[in-house]
């Protein structure tokens, strides 16, 4: 827990931090090229290790939508008694690799609102079924692994397709808002626009053109905290921002071998 001044510094830096992103969100979407969707960006807020503490400090500094890529601490942290009565309008995304025999941990989450990583028939169908009891569909968007990279979830961008037409045509428990993906780490702008994001843009294109869908209604997540400018520019409309805000992530080498982030989205 903390306390007293020390808290009340991380609620400062916090607060500063979200600002500077914002802002800076601001300034790329001026130069986005206005023959693209203007879609405004949408900040998640990516709050994976930090407490709950960050959270609320964060919330009440305006933001309200958060990322999680673990089960286990977005439902630990979606039922926390703090969280729930002083964030009552947060709308938590499941940005990690959702395993289906986890689906009904994730939907024991209050205030969940939507799962960017929906990358298989299997785990559609699954997640539709799951989603029964629910009184509103629940929102998803497709991951598509731009990179082709072994470690990375996601389906291949051909596959993506067939995805959405599954949700569209045979879930109606869910909601396709769009489409996802990581991409590489360590693209050199001076050499180019990144092109996993321009792959993304191109899927967004084809699954417009097949299900004749307005590319200003499908979302694309894409951007964190080393890329989201250029995201932005070049089209990104919800962009997953965690260290820049929060700072720095520290893992226990226990907490390793569960983390995500270490054994198979990010190295
Ligand atoms: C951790 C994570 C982020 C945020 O990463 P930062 O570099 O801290 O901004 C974004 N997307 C996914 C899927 C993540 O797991």
């Amino acid at each position: 827990m903390l306390t007293g001044k020390i808290a009340r510094m991380a609620e400062i830096e916090v607060g500063h931090a979200l600002k500077n992103v914002i802002q800076k969100m601001e300034q790329a979407l001026q130069k986005r090229p206005k023959t693209l969707p203007q879609i405004p960006p949408r900040l998640v807020a990516v709050s994976k290790t930090k407490s709950a503490e960050m959270i609320i400090t964060a919330y009440q500094s305006g933001q309200h939508h958060f990322g999680e890529n673990y089960i286990q601490e977005l439902e630990h942290k979606g039922n926390d008694s703090n969280i729930l009565e002083q964030c009552k309008e947060i709308k938590w995304h499941f940005i990690g690799n959702l395993q289906r025999n986890k689906i009904n941990k994730l939907l024991n989450t209050p205030n969940l609102f939507m799962v960017e990583t929906v990358d298989s028939l299997k785990l559609a169908t699954a997640l539709n079924k799951a989603c029964q009891k629910r009184e509103t569909p629940l929102s998803v968007m497709v991951q598509i692994n731009t990179s082709a990279e072994e470690a990375k979830n996601g389906c291949p961008p051909d596959q993506a397709n067939e995805i959405v037409r599954n949700i569209r045509e045979h879930c109606p428990n869910l909601k396709f808002e769009g489409l996802m993906t990581i991409g590489s780490f360590n693209h050199d702008l001076s050499k180019g626009p990144n092109p996993d994001f321009q792959k993304l843009i191109e899927c967004r294109k084809n699954i417009c053109e097949e299900f004749q869908l307005n590319p200003e209604n499908l979302h694309l997540s894409m951007g964190m905290s080393n890329d989201f400018e250029h995201a932005i520019e070049v089209g990104s409309s919800s962009v997953r921002v965690g260290s820049l805000i929060f700072g720095a992530r520290q893992y226990t080498d226990k907490a390793k071998g569960d983390n995500p982030e270490t054994n198979n989205d990010i190295k």
